[in-house]
């Protein structure tokens, strides 16, 4: 979409061929109704704490059909706006299918089209492990359309969309369970973090297995997990990574080198082993973030179109994971950046929120910073709590820009906040 609209504008003759709903799995089947999902989820936490501000508040109900169909009408609209948006920028549309038959030749509508530059943008589909039984489980995709929410749901994975699909099931009542291969959630973020977001889940009740993988599924939802134990659900929902979707699109018979998992290879600037042929997105599999594409998309437009050939920075990326509580990141983890720099200075603090102070919730929130013990420069922030991500980037800017410690020092805080914390935190931990 990005690509589109900025290389119309730049001038340029753009078609789009879309099969599916305008706004990808970001818009239909991922962030929008997912942070949807998660207010609605956050709201019981709410209303448990209403009690200790005073609120009397009759047992609260959820209608989760209610709250699809609002999701729905709200992705409806979005559709909607993104594809006049197209328009207006006097993109062409067409809904089928395309494959490429040749480095500048496209089929769809049963006719063929030429074309100095093909962009494949096809993002990515969830993948499910091929264990006996896994077509009984769910993944993503079918989250957001459940006709009614299971009483026992088990949740697959330890990335991203477990812990943020874990949130919602229990969030919205249902008894969850977490099972995740690996010793610690969030592999990639700073160690801390997994291990933190893991003790905060399971103190507001969801079960955590870890170490532990299904080997198979039976009717009636039994789960045998490889560890021998076993358990019965309502729901079994993978969230086992997602796969580039770039499957029978014609792309290696035109030449286009793709890796063992079906990303297009590309270079600094987007562009394929045939030199007409570009990629963007998850379907490069690169840093899988929507920003990050639409930047990608972007630079692409400008290198082509703007006669200004712009690399894209995947650096210092920010992120936030929308589990409850929220946690959010930029900059490298403290094990990336001991790796990189060597000798770091570690300044972390987990402290209760004046909010729950009133309150029963023993929800604690996380702070760390990651300096370079030479530079003093602040190569990491990363954070657990409330907002997370809504602080987190701000203090990306920072960390972007290359600020020191002394100059997060130098910073007043706003008080009282949980974010006046990162340009207080004095005492070293390491
Ligand atoms: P992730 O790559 O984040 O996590 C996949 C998880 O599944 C990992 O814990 C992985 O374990 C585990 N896994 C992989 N294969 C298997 C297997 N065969 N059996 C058991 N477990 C397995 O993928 P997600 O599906 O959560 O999300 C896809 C991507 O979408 C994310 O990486 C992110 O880029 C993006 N996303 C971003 C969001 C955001 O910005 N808030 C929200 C949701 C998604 P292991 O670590 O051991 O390999």
């Amino acid at each position: 979409m990005r690509a589109s609209r900025v290389a119309a504008t730049l001038g340029a003759r753009v078609a789009i061929a879309e099969s599916g709903r305008f706004g990808g799995t970001c818009v239909n089947v991922g962030c929008i109704p997912k942070k949807l999902f998660s207010y609605a989820a956050h709201i019981r936490d709410d209303l448990r704490d209403a009690a200790d501000y005073g609120w009397s508040i009759a047992e609260p109900a959820f209608d989760w059909r209610k709250l699809v169909a609002n999701k729905d009408r709200e992705i409806a609209r979005l559709n909607g706006v993104y594809e006049r948006l197209l328009t207006n920028a006097g993109v062409s549309i067409f809904r089928d299918r395309a494959s490429v038959l040749d480095p500048h030749t496209v089929s769809f509508e049963n006719k063929t089209f030429t074309a100095k530059h093909i962009l494949v943008a096809t993002g990515s589909w969830p993948h499910k492990p091929a264990i006996p039984g896994s077509e009984l489980a769910i993944t993503s995709n079918e989250a957001f359309h459940l006709e009614r929410l299971p009483r026992r749901a088990l949740v697959v994975g330890g990335g991203y969309i477990a812990v943020e699909f874990a949130s919602i099931f229990h969030g919205l009542g249902v008894q969850t369970t977490l099972a995740y291969r690996g010793a610690r959630l969030l592999r990639g973020f700073d160690a801390e973090l997994g291990e933190r977001l893991a003790d905060e889940l399971a103190k507001k009740g969801i079960l955590i297995h870890l170490k532990t993988n299904p080997a198979k599924i039976e009717q009636g939802l039994q789960v045998s997990f490889e560890d021998g134990s076993h358990g019965g659900f309502d729901l079994v929902m993978f969230a086992t990574g997602r796969k580039p979707n770039t499957a029978g699109l014609g792309l290696e018979a035109a030449g286009v080198k793709l890796g063992a998992d079906g990303a297009v290879l590309v270079d600094r600037y987007s562009k394929s082993s045939v030199d007409s042929i570009h990629a963007i997105g998850d379907a490069t599999n690169r840093l899988n973030l929507t920003p990050v594409a639409t930047a990608e998309g972007m630079a692409l437009a400008r290198t082509l179109f703007g006669g200004a050939p712009t690399p894209v920075d995947h650096e210092n990326v920010p992120t936030a994971v929308f589990a409850n509580p929220n946690l959010a990141s930029v900059g490298l983890s403290e094990e990336k950046a001991r790796e990189r720099v060597g000798a770091v200075d570690i300044y972390k603090s987990a402290f209760t929120s004046l909010k729950h102070s009133l309150t029963v919730s023993t929800e604690k929130i996380f702070m760390k910073l990651v300096v370079d013990a030479r530079s003093q420069r602040v190569l990491g922030a990363h954070m657990i709590g409330p907002d997370a991500g809504e602080i987190i980037q701000g203090l990306a800017v920072a960390v972007k820009l290359g600020a020191t410690k002394a100059q997060l020092d130098a910073t007043v805080g706003i008080h009282p906040t949980a974010a006046e914390e990162f340009v207080t935190l004095r005492e070293k931990s390491a």
